[in-house]
This record gives C-alpha cells, structure tokens and sequence, in this order.
C-alpha cells in the first residue's frame, strides 16, 4: 500500500493530533488554518499534560476550532440550499461512550451539545429540532445569524445562488474539524465537527456526525476522526476501516492511508484522516488537496497542510 500522501510518527505517554478538514483550501490560507490546528493542538495539550482525560482534551481543541471563523464547524460554518447553518458533529470515547448531534441549527459549539448526550447516555445521536429542544434543556441556544456567518461562508452562497463559478472550492466539503487524543491513563478518544457541505439541501447529514463513519474509538487500537465527502466516508465507515487495518497488525501511517483509498472507492469520494494508534503513533492521509492538521506527542508538537503531491 502506498505511503503517498500520508505521514505517520511515533511518541510519547500523552498525545493529541488534530485537522482542519479536507478540501481545496483555497489560495493564501495555509498559515491561518495551520495556525488554528496547531493552537487547537495546544489547547488539548494543556489537559493532557495536566493529567485530564483523553475526552476533554479532543474538546478543548473542537472546541476552539468551532470558535475559529476560519473552519466550517460552529462559527464559519457552511451555508445549506436555503441559506441557513445546521451543524453535526460527533464524540466518542475507548469505553464505546458515544454521543453525536445532527442538522441543528445556528449552534456555536456542536461538539459540547453531543457531549452532553454522550454523558446523558439515554441516547446516542439526536437530530434537528428535538436537538435543539435537548440542548435548551442546559441553557444552550442557537446563536444569531451575525454571530455564526462569515462573509466567506456568505460570499460562497452568493456565488453558488448566482451560479457564479469561483473556483474549485465553492461547492465542495473542507476545513471540517477533528481531533484524536490518548491520555495518561490510556484512555482514548476522538471528536469531529462541521457545518456539512457547502450547498447542502436542508436536513443533509454527513458523516462527521456517524460514529464508525466520522469518528471512531477501539480501547484496544486507537481513534480515528475523518472528514471530505460525507456520502462517501459513510459507504465505506472510513473511521472504523482505519481502526481495522491497525487491528490486523499494520501500521498507523498505512492505517490511514488504506482508509482513505477506501473513501475513493464508491465514485467521487475523497477527504482525509487521522488516526492515532494506542502508544501515541501518528498517520494522517489525504487524497483532498489540502488537509491542515497538528499534532503533539509527549511534549513534541508538529504541523502542517498536507498536500495531496507533496509526498
Ligand atoms: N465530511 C463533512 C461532511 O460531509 C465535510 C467535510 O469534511 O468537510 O459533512
């Protein structure tokens, strides 16, 4: 299996690694979203290191990034067909704790709502309204549309309205977020979050939301989080696949990779991955243009967009 496009390491007793989405960036974004990986990166550092958990750790860094109007998860996020944000976003943990929110509207921070149905524990995933209705429960409310709308998103729906080609980027998935995280005590976990697609009709759920898709977490192996062409990663459960190939004995790097290869094979289909092994081994794949990403292993950090032809 090729190692194109994919990069893998090894580490340390902690570690965090994380993505901003994979997609055609766009010109002179590099630094900006490498930048927002990295202080994303550091922020899940910071618990770590501290001895917390593996789960506050993956959302301490979502959780900035939904903050970043650069990436299209919380503030920053995508507009659907009819101009409106409905964000997914998804969680889960090495003791198969999982908790997932789905099409909600004008919600700021996505990953905390499914946080709060992972530790609820009643159900897994919620979706829309009865998402919404959940998340007013503990004083969560959908943000006003100033608040969550950036004038890319803005412009991007312009464009699309008009019809107005403005390049490879403004229909198609990118600057999703996800983090992975092993703590001290061995536990993992991984986090996704975005506003979906650019253009997406309303009430469309992707794969960040779908455990097995999105995200997933094995005690024994590691946890992966993914992002790119939703209908895709969900045909092939990319994050699951990526978990399987370490569990047959191959490495992180091919992990990812394999994973990835995968997420072409339904037609259409590419994006991206990372995937973190239980004794803190890094691989990343893309088989997007771009994918930003950041990680920290035992005190050592790295970053960086990986390029589909830059390995
Ligand atoms: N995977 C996300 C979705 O299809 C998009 C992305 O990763 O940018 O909703």
């Amino acid at each position: 299996m090729t190692e194109r496009g994919s990069r893998s390491g090894r580490g340390g007793e902690w570690a965090i690694v994380v993505h901003g989405g994979a997609g055609p960036i766009g010109e002179g974004r590099d630094e900006t979203l490498r930048s927002g990986c990295a202080e994303a990166a550091a922020r899940g550092a910071a618990v770590l290191e501290s001895g917390g958990s593996a789960i506050d750790a993956v959302c301490a860094a979502v959780e900035h990034l939904e903050d970043v109007p650069d990436f299209n998860a919380g503030r920053g996020s995508v507009l659907n067909r009819a101009g409106e944000i409905e964000v997914d976003a998804g969680l889960m943990t090495s003791d198969l704790a999982i908790g997932a929110v789905a099409a909600v509207p004008w919600l700021l921070h996505p990953i905390r709502l499914a946080r709060l149905v992972l530790e609820d524990g009643r159900h897994v995933l919620l979706a829309g309204e009865g998402a919404l209705a959940f998340a007013r429960r503990y004083g969560i409310e959908p943000e006003p549309r100033e608040r969550m709308v950036t004038p890319r998103a803005e412009a991007r729906h312009a464009a699309r309205l008009a019809r107005v080609p403005t390049g490879s980027e403004s229909s198609e998935p990118g600057d999703t977020v996800g983090a992975c995280a092993l703590d001290l005590r061995g536990g993992l976990a991984a986090a996704t979050s975005t506003g979906g697609t650019p253009g997406k009709r309303p009430g469309r759920v992707g794969d960040s939301p779908l455990a097995g898709a999105g995200f997933w977490v094995d005690a024994r192996h590691g946890a992966a989080s993914a992002t790119g062409t939703g209908e895709a990663i969900i045909r092939v459960l990319a994050s699951r696949q990526a978990i399987a190939l370490l569990e047959v004995g191959h490495p992180v790097g091919t992990a990812a990779q394999g994973a990835v290869d995968a997420i072409g094979r339904p037609g259409r289909g590419e994006g991206g991955i990372i995937v973190l092994d239980r004794s803190g081994g890094i691989g990343l794949a893309s088989s997007s243009q771009a994918m930003p990403w950041a990680s920290i292993v035992g005190g050592r950090g790295a970053s960086g967009v990986l390029r589909r032809d830059s390995l």
